[in-house]
């Protein structure tokens, strides 16, 4: 059996972390992804029911009190969490599954999981990444505003990563992301 494998991934929204990891797991279906826990409301993406379970902030709350997430967080005024069982499950059968967080999640997830691995995904410049997030039109320009924001403190933190992939090209970007699992998973 291999060994398995938990991986953080984090990047600002905009930095196409969404459409490499969309790539990486069409052309590497074993790989699996930790579906996170949210109370923001769906945005209509076409993919977001595949990424996210959305529930209240009751719900949420219940989950915190029985303690079932690896971490959670509040982003942008909605809570965020990752369920810690899929996360267990998956390495404890060996397989490869990949945790979406952002920094703050991330820095969490490593004190319950000392030792995990975590990539961080640089867009190609600040310019672009201004221009992906204004242009998505579905959140009103103060949200746009406060992404904008929160994504420049978050490539601040980007040292805190043992793995940076910049987001050039697409198809290079994922097979950066894929060659990476595979040396950790045979170190
Ligand atoms: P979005 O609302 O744009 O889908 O995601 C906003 C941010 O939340 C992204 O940086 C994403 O990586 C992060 N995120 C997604 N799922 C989780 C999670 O389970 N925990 C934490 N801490 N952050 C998450």
């Amino acid at each position: 059996m291999d060994n398995g494998l938990a991986l953080i991934v984090s990047g600002p929204s905009g930095s196409g972390k969404d459409t490499i990891l969309r790539k990486l797991f069409e052309s590497h279906p074993e790989i699996k992804f930790s579906i996170s826990v949210v109370t923001r409301p769906r945005r209509g993406d076409p993919d977001e029911d595949s990424k996210y379970r959305f529930v209240s902030v009751d719900e949420f709350e219940k989950m915190i009190e029985h303690d079932e997430f690896l971490e959670h967080n509040l982003y942008v005024s909605n809570y965020y969490g990752t369920p810690r069982k899929p996360v267990e499950d998956a390495v404890a059968n060996g397989d490869t599954i990949i945790l979406e967080i952002d920094v703050n999640g991330a820095a969490n997830v490593r004190k319950n999981m000392p030792g995990i691995k975590s990539v961080f995904i640089m867009p190609p410049s600040m310019e672009e990444l201004e221009r992906r997030l204004s242009k998505r039109g579905t959140e009103s320009p103060e949200i746009v505003a406060e992404r904008i924001e929160k994504a420049k403190s978050e490539i601040e933190r980007k040292n805190e990563y043992d793995y940076i992939v910049v987001n050039g090209v697409l198809e290079t970007a994922v097979d950066d992301l894929y060659n990476i699992i595979n040396n950790i998973k045979n170190i």
